[in-house]
C-alpha cells in the first residue's frame, strides 16, 4: 500500500481539544440544545454521543425529548423558545422526524444564528453567497478540515466531488470552490465517471454506493476522501474500494475512522463559533 491513511479520529480529537481549550477560557459557556423526537434507536444514539461530546468540551447541553406524539405546532413552539433562549447558542433538531411531522418548515424555523447543523435554507443561501456568517453542514466542514490536516493543496487543485445532496455534496463543492479548487461535480447521471475521477488531485466520494471508486479511477498520488457510510454484510463500508485505491492514492481516509468522527467534532466547532458571535 502506497497511500498515507488519514486518521479521522486523531484529527477529530484535535478539533475537540481546540474547542475545549477555547471554551475553558470563556466566561459564559456555549450552549447546545438537542431535540430528539420519537423512538428511533440510531437517532437516540447519535444524540447521546453529541451530548457526550458537548459535555467533554465544556459546552452546556439543553436536551429536549418532547415525545413521539408531539404536534407540529408544539415542536415549532419549542424551536421558537430555544431561538429566544439566550443560554442556547446552537440548536440541533435530530433527523429524521416521525412521519406525522413536516420536517422542512421545522428546520427553517431554527434561527440561522443558531443553525449549527447548517441545514436551514437560509444557511444554504448564505453559504452559496460566500457570506462569512454562514454555517456549513458538519460533514462537508469536516472533510475540508481533514484535507487541511492532511496537507492537501486546494488552491488551484482539481477537485472532483461525487454526490450532489444538500447535506454533503453541494455544500462540499461550495467549500472547495471557496478554497480556490477547480471543482467538478459528479452524480448518478455523470457519464464515464472513471475518466472524470482520474483528473482529480482531490477526489471525494459521497454517493452511498459501496465500492463505487476503484483503483483504476484514481490518479497516482491523489488525495481520496471517502464520505460513504454503507452497511455491507453487517459491516461498515465506504464508497471507495480501499485496497485498490490505496495502491495508487497519495492519501486516503478509512471507513470507519475517517470522515465520521469529523462530523461530530465539527458540531462542537460550529457551536463554539455560534456562541462567540452571540455572546
Ligand atoms: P444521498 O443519497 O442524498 O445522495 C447521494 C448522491 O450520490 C446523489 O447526489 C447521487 O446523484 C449520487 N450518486 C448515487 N449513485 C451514484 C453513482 N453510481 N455514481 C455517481 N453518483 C452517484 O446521500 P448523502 O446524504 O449525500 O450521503 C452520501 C453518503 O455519505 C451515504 O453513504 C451516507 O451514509 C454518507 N454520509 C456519511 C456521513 C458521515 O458523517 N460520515 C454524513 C452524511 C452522509
Amino acid at each position: 500500500m502506497a497511500a498515507r491513511v488519514i486518521d479521522g479520529k486523531a484529527v477529530a480529537a484535535r478539533v475537540r481539544e481546540r474547542v475545549r481549550a477555547e471554551v475553558a477560557g470563556m466566561e459564559t459557556p456555549p450552549g447546545l440544545a438537542t431535540i430528539l423526537v420519537g423512538e428511533d434507536p440510531a437517532s437516540a444514539m447519535y444524540v447521546r454521543m453529541k451530548r457526550e461530546d458537548s459535555a467533554g468540551a465544556g459546552i452546556e447541553s439543553f436536551h429536549h425529548e418532547p415525545g413521539g406524539e408531539v404536534s407540529q405546532a408544539e415542536l415549532a413552539e419549542l424551536i421558537e423558545s430555544l431561538n429566544a433562549d439566550r443560554r442556547v447558542h446552537g440548536i440541533l433538531l435530530q433527523l429524521p422526524l416521525p412521519g406525522h411531522l413536516d420536517q422542512d418548515p421545522l428546520i427553517a424555523a431554527i434561527d440561522p444564528a443558531k443553525d449549527v447543523d447548517g441545514l436551514t435554507p437560509l444557511s444554504a443561501g448564505l453559504l452559496a453567497q460566500d457570506r462569512p456568517e454562514a454555517f456549513a453542514p458538519c460533514t462537508p466542514s469536516g472533510v475540508i478540515e481533514l484535507l487541511r490536516e492532511a496537507g492537501a493543496e486546494l488552491e488551484g487543485a482539481r477537485a472532483v466531488v461525487i454526490g450532489r445532496s444538500i447535506l454533503v455534496g453541494k455544500p462540499l463543492a461550495t467549500l472547495l470552490l471557496r478554497a480556490n479548487a477547480t471543482v467538478t461535480h459528479c452524480h448518478s447521471r455523470t457519464r464515464d465517471l472513471g475518466a472524470v475521477c482520474r483528473e482529480a488531485d482531490v477526489l471525494i466520494a459521497a454517493a452511498g454506493r459501496p465500492g463505487l471508486v476503484s483503483g483504476e479511477m484514481v490518479r497516482e498520488g491523489a488525495t481520496v476522501i471517502d464520505v460513504g457510510t454503507n452497511e455491507v454484510d453487517g459491516k461498515l463500508a465506504g464508497d471507495v474500494e480501499f485496497d485498490s485505491v490505496a495502491e495508487r492514492a497519495g492519501a486516503i481516509t478509512p471507513v470507519p475512522g475517517g470522515v465520521g468522527p469529523m462530523t461530530r467534532a465539527m458540531l462542537l466547532a460550529n457551536t463554539l463559533r455560534a456562541a462567540r458571535r452571540q455572546l
